[in-house]
């Protein structure tokens, strides 16, 4: 196990202890409608996807089903998530490929799921993860930011924070690792303004501003009311568009 100087036992002991059973954002119901959902989800929120696979899962939970709907169809459903077009394109085709090669089942190997159209390192190990229980860790922009904030596991790229945690993460926290990073960073580790005051991990993470950049919670915004009725009412003028 390479050093680190973060002690990760402690750091994950205290990740689990806020949450004992993290669980993700996206809304699947099935392994086929996960993997749909993270290729929808690049570059797009959860709660996007959510909003439109809500209906289209309804109606859709299989590679059959989906192929049936055609490009067009799916795209009614899916045209409020950014770049939906490539997105039905790459779906309709991964649901054809699932169907001709492995028999409409979501094969249960990093190789095989690379090999699908619009799935890249990182939704492949979401579902290795999510749905087949393996300790992949998949780095987005939140794990990524996590991964060097705090020390566990620095890295240039994606590719070397991913190797890093894999390599430090105790096995018996392997399971869940990826969703206490990916809340953890999303949640209370902001990119902008992380929230250390109440930060459950701020005891072992290295961050050098976590005395300065909030361990304590940012000062009220004072509203300065005016004193005498005239001034409110001038104020309350002021306020209002085109006053
Ligand atoms: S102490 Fe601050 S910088 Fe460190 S993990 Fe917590 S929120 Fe992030």
């Amino acid at each position: 196990m390479p050093k680190t100087r973060v002690d990760v036992e402690r750091f994950y002991k205290l990740l689990a202890e806020a949450t004992p059973i993290p669980k993700g954002e996206l809304e699947f119901i099935n392994t086929f409608t996960l993997l749909v959902a993270v290729v929808l989800s690049a570059q797009a929120t959860d709660v996007s996807v959510n909003k439109a696979t809500e209906p289209l899962f309804k109606i859709a939970d299989t590679p059959a089903k989906i192929l049936a709907l055609g490009e067009e169809g799916l795209s009614r459903y899916i045209k409020s998530i950014g770049l939906y077009r490539t997105k039905a394109k790459n779906v309709i085709a991964l649901s054809r490929q699932l169907i001709e090669k492995h028999g409409g089942e979501v094969p249960p190997d990093r190789e095989a799921l690379e090999a699908l159209p619009g799935v890249g390192r990182k939704t492949a190990n979401v579902v290795l993860n999510t749905a087949f229980g393996e300790p992949t860790i998949a780095v987005d922009t939140h794990i990524f930011r996590l991964g060097n904030r705090t020390g566990i596991a620095p890295g240039k790229t994606p590719r070397e924070v991913e190797d890093k945690l894999v390599k430090v993460t105790p096995a018996h926290y392997a399971r869940h690792a990826h969703h206490w990073l990916i809340l953890h960073g999303r949640y209370v580790c902001k990119a902008r303004r992380p929230e250390c005051w109440r930060c459950p991990i701020a005891e072992v993470c290295r961050f050098k501003g976590k005395e300065i950049g909030g361990i304590e919670p940012p000062p009220a915004k004072k509203t300065v009311r005016p004193s005498s009725s005239r001034a409110r009412a001038k104020a309350r003028r002021s306020r209002t568009p085109g006053a």
